[in-house]
């Protein structure tokens, strides 16, 4: 389900008519053989477009026009070959609404120093291009990006991609349509928060559904789908019956299967690429969603529990950054303690993201201590070990604020044959105590959304696209 509409960037090259037709010629060939390179080298994500030279205002007006109406281009990347006087820059920047990265940037990466003369210096003066530039970007408190360096070392593309993940996430929060299939959890404060800010700062639709709503058509979905479905949980997962008769078991997890058919059809109906349930709202409903939202998060949906729309929108957001790998919701359950051995256990009920798996995932059935209804099937497994970031967003009444803590995820080394639910463990930084104080000082939620595959500096540079208050931990 993760679609995201085919993007590109456009790549405008900066420089002035004072060098004559000849530099120019050289000017527009450079940059064709970057573009070219960078393309075929496959280490973007998205196509760079190279657009007409900027050497007049006009120029530059018209194309950042053009790249704000259309939907396909996702940012801009602009480098300056020599200089480019910035005055020309300001009526095209100021109108530019598209993310825009500044690539501090030179086609020859050294000094020819036995044939190098004024030619060569009118030629390629970045250094000298790359401050007047510079400069309006700052005057304008344009929230660009900058990346230095020799635009064929491997630092630089890098950054380049982030960025790129970072611009079609940020573009692709102006799509996120949440579904909340009943409220918040009752006395629950850290998931509340203003929906119409949401929606001006964020982009975000958020709409609430009555349970009945979905009841009906989950209701509606037939057997021979069921089956089906349950034929494709036999492929990917392995069985585990515990102390299940098989019919009993094979009839609780083929509940999930409706649920899950009759969820993913009601989101596809209303254009909704996340949601969230709450297990005191499960009126019509035999179970409360485990599996089933299990697998439409795998699929790249955003999701949180208790009617937590703000972690379902940044969920979804994070996995259009992270291309739905290693990106899901989470919960801070249970503190180990032991000296030398710190860490948190991160799971939920049984809502945890199947893309954060290092083995293959068993379905289990299994009482819930919560929410009054029969015994819900849900996916197990452990989670991956490596670096990761995790991400909270609070509401603080006058503003909304973002932590972000970088924590070093690890595969858990004991069994724990009684733990019905899916297990994350991680150890946060800078150190388990200053980490956890800083967190709770800030004000961070239970609720999160942690990635393996999403940078620190890829979630401040979307903060700083719409000036959302960060405090980092790390
Ligand atoms: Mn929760």
């Amino acid at each position: 389900m993760l679609k995201v509409t085919k993007k590109e960037f456009w790549f405008v090259v900066g420089s002035q008519h004072l060098y004559g037709e000849e530099a120019l010629r050289s000017v527009k060939k450079d940059a064709e053989e970057m573009v070219e390179t960078l393309n075929k080298s496959k280490n973007l994500p998205y196509p760079l477009v190279l657009k007409e030279l900027a050497i007049t205002a006009d120029t530059i007006t018209e194309i950042m026009k053009e790249a704000n109406y259309r939907d396909e281009v996702a940012g801009i990347i602009t480098w300056m070959h020599t200089f480019s006087p910035a005055k020309m820059w300001i009526r095209g920047t100021k109108l530019l609404q598209k993310p825009l990265l500044h690539l501090a940037t030179q086609f020859n990466e050294s000094i020819p120093w036995k044939t190098i003369d004024m030619d060569f210096m009118n030629l390629n003066q970045s250094a000298h291009g790359d401050r007047e530039y510079g400069f309006i970007n700052a005057r304008l408190g344009k929230q660009n990006k900058i990346v230095v360096g020799h635009w064929k070392r491997e630092h630089v593309v890098n950054e380049i991609a982030d960025w790129m993940d970072v611009a079609v996430a940020n573009g692709e929060s102006f799509n996120i349509k949440i579904a909340r299939f009943g409220d918040n959890m009752r006395n629950v404060g850290v998931t509340e928060g203003d929906k119409v800010e949401a929606q001006i700062q964020f982009g975000w639709v958020v709409d609430y559904f009555g349970i009945g709503d979905l009841v009906s058509v989950i209701d509606a979905v037939t057997d021979e789908e069921i089956d089906a479905l349950f034929d494709e949980y036999m492929r990917l997962y392995d069985f585990e019956y515990g102390s299940y008769d098989q019919k009993v078991w094979e009839a609780h997890v083929k509940v999930q299967a409706r649920q899950e058919i009759g969820m993913r059809r009601f989101l596809e109906q209303g254009n909704y690429n996340g949601f969230t349930t709450n297990f005191e709202d499960l009126y019509g409903m035999q179970q409360l969603p485990g599996l089933s939202v299990q697998r439409l998060m795998a699929e790249g949906y955003g999701f949180a529990g208790e009617g937590d729309w703000k972690t379902a929108a940044i969920d979804r957001l994070m996995k259009v950054m992270a291309h739905n790998e290693n990106t899901g919701f989470m919960e801070d359950y249970t503190y180990e303690l032991a000296a030398g051995k710190e860490a948190i256990l991160q799971s939920h009920m049984m809502e945890v993201d199947p893309t954060l798996a290092v083995n293959k995932p068993k379905i289990i059935v299994s009482p819930l201590s919560m929410g009054n209804r029969e015994d819900p099937a849900r996916l197990v497994f452990d989670g991956k070990a490596g670096n990761g970031v995790v991400v909270s967003m609070a509401d603080f009444g006058t503003h909304y604020k973002l932590l972000v803590n970088e924590v070093s995820l690890f595969e858990p080394k004991e069994p724990a044959p009684n733990l019905p639910v899916a297990r994350v463990l991680w150890e946060v930084k800078p150190g388990f105590h200053e980490g956890v104080h800083s967190w709770i000082q800030a004000g961070g939620g239970h609720h999160t959304v942690v990635s393996l595959n999403i940078t620190t500096d890829q979630i401040l540079t979307w903060a700083r696209l719409v000036g959302l208050e960060t405090t980092v931990i790390k």
